[in-house]
């Protein structure tokens, strides 16, 4: 699709919202070309302190305009969101009469689609007010704005329990043992990157002990802590037992209400890590099967087996974790509705308290879009997460987060499941951004979270175990800025 800007040049939100509506879409800019079927025009005026913006879609023959506009009546801030919320809206109705659609988030193109709920219900709407709102205003389907609402009010519940100086802790550990095909991460795969595993855990330990010594310095409480990656259980037990160790001794965890390690490859699972993360107090680990069909982890390249997973289940319960957390995805290649369903009620079977069930990301870099493998039409998605929503219900878990990314098949949604009381808090941090986020290790974004408008600065740790290792500086300057974030006050 070929996309003119008039009078503004928001690249960014227009293209949340066109591949929110048109994942499919290649956007290119310009003046649309005589051979051109699919061509937008996204003009903006502003004027007396009101914005308007208008889109004309031509969508293989049918044209639709239509426009939206808001008073500017915020901060900078609150203005520029607004900016985007009428663009997102204009681009919406014009794409609905052209084209037809009618996705299930509506106009919310997002990525977190819990926060507009949030907001209805901070300002005092009831549930059903909140759900109705996001019906009528923003073209939300039903079922989706009630997901909304509820995973609004589990952020709600977290949020109240959380006061100014207290964070959130994470450490990633980028390897895996083989690539998977619809990963775009800088995971080195260990098959490949083996002699790097070690020298990264020692660069990690010199940040985590210098990042605890910034939280006692600054009396900041680590609320929450999280260890993903990659995949961290690829670390040997003893090195899981060292990293573990160096953490605990530098930070005080006095006020942690949970430790999450991901443990996400079945194939890196055994007795002896398990024992380790359990004297270590680790309260919930995440088994992330993605599917329960042998013949769909051979095509994303997972290389392990649903029997390795219903024995690294095994192993999980006997060893007694708290909390266990299951991962599935909807909509990867060769699977089918069918496929789907089998997967869902097996992780049911298998005792997990947590499923999340994410839908298939098509991420630029991934095998799947290099090797142009099969992925289930739109249609086939939407059946699995039909099919996902209630009967997770029937078995007692209510969802207490979700995400949307670009790219996702169908536009749909990532939601995580919990049955009472098993809700990770880690994740209604990030996802709600209720708290500063404190990033260890290669990758490591750095998240804080500003005291009045709630505005996140970013820093960013560098993304290759080797760069990582060679240059500790960057990791230095990240904590200085953590630290002046908090020095402020
Ligand atoms: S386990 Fe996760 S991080 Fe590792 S290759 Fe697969 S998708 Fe990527």
């Amino acid at each position: 699709m070929r996309i003119t800007f008039v009078g503004h040049n928001e690249v960014y939100a227009a293209e949340q919202s066109l591949l929110a509506l048109f994942p499919e879409e290649k956007l290119t800019y310009g003046p649309p070309e005589p051979a051109d079927t699919r061509w937008a025009v996204l003009s903006m005026e502003e004027r007396e302190g009101r914005c308007r913006f208008t889109t004309e879609l031509h969508w293989d023959g049918n044209t639709a305009v239509r426009e939206w506009s808001e008073t500017l009546s915020g901060t900078d801030y609150e203005n520029e969101g607004l900016r985007r919320r009428c663009l997102g809206k204009s681009v919406f109705l014009a794409a609905r009469d052209a084209a037809g659609i009618a996705p299930a988030w509506g106009s919310l193109t997002g990525v977190r689609p819990a926060k507009v709920a949030a907001k209805l219900l901070r300002q005092g709407a009831e549930p059903e007010e909140a759900v109705r709102r996001l019906e009528e205003e923003y073209y939300v389907t039903h079922d989706r704005a009630v997901l909304a609402a509820e995973a609004a009010r589990a952020g709600l519940d977290a949020a109240a329990g959380l006061s100014r100086r207290d964070i959130a802790a994470y450490i990633g550990i980028p390897f895996c043992p083989t690539r998977c095909a619809y990963c775009s991460f800088v995971s080195s795969s260990v098959e490949r990157s083996l002699r790097q595993v070690e020298p990264y855990l020692e660069a990690l330990l010199e940040e985590v002990r210098a990042a605890g010594e910034l939280t006692r310095r600054h009396a900041l409480r680590v609320r929450a802590f999280y260890m993903g990656g990659g995949t961290p259980t690829t670390l040997s037990a003893g090195q899981m037992d060292r990293l573990l160790t160096a953490f605990e001794s530098a930070f005080d965890l006095s006020a942690c209400a949970e430790t999450t390690i991901e443990a996400g490859r079945p194939d890196t699972i055994d007795p002896e890590k398990l024992a380790v993360l359990r004297r270590h107090g680790v309260t919930r680990v995440s088994v992330n099967p993605q599917t329960m069909e042998d013949r769909v982890l051979r095509a994303i390249g997972r290389r392990h087996t649903a029997a390795d997973t219903r024995r690294a289940m095994e192993q999980v319960a006997a060893a007694g974790f708290q909390h266990v957390n299951m991962d599935l995805i909807a909509g990867l290649p060769e699977d089918t509705p069918e496929g789907f369903r089998r997967s869902l009620d097996e992780c049911i079977a298998l005792g997990a308290n947590n499923i999340t069930v994410h839908t298939l990301s098509l991420k630029k870099g991934s095998t799947i879009l290099t090797e142009g493998l099969r992925i289930p039409p739109a249609e086939a998605v939407a059946e699995m997460l039909d099919y996902a929503a209630p009967t997770l219900r029937a078995a007692g878990y209510a969802p207490y987060y979700l995400y949307r990314q670009k790219y996702m098949s169908g536009s749909f949604e990532n939601v995580g499941w919990c049955r009472p009381g098993g809700e990770n808090l880690y994740n209604i941090y990030i996802m709600e951004e209720l708290c500063s986020i404190l990033s260890m290790g290669a990758g490591g974004s750095t998240k804080m979270v500003g005291p009045a408008d709630r505005r996140i600065t970013r820093a960013f740790n560098l993304k290759y175990p080797q760069e990582y290792i060679a240059r500790p500086e960057k990791w230095q300057a990240n904590q200085a800025e953590f630290a002046a974030f908090y020095a402020e006050e």
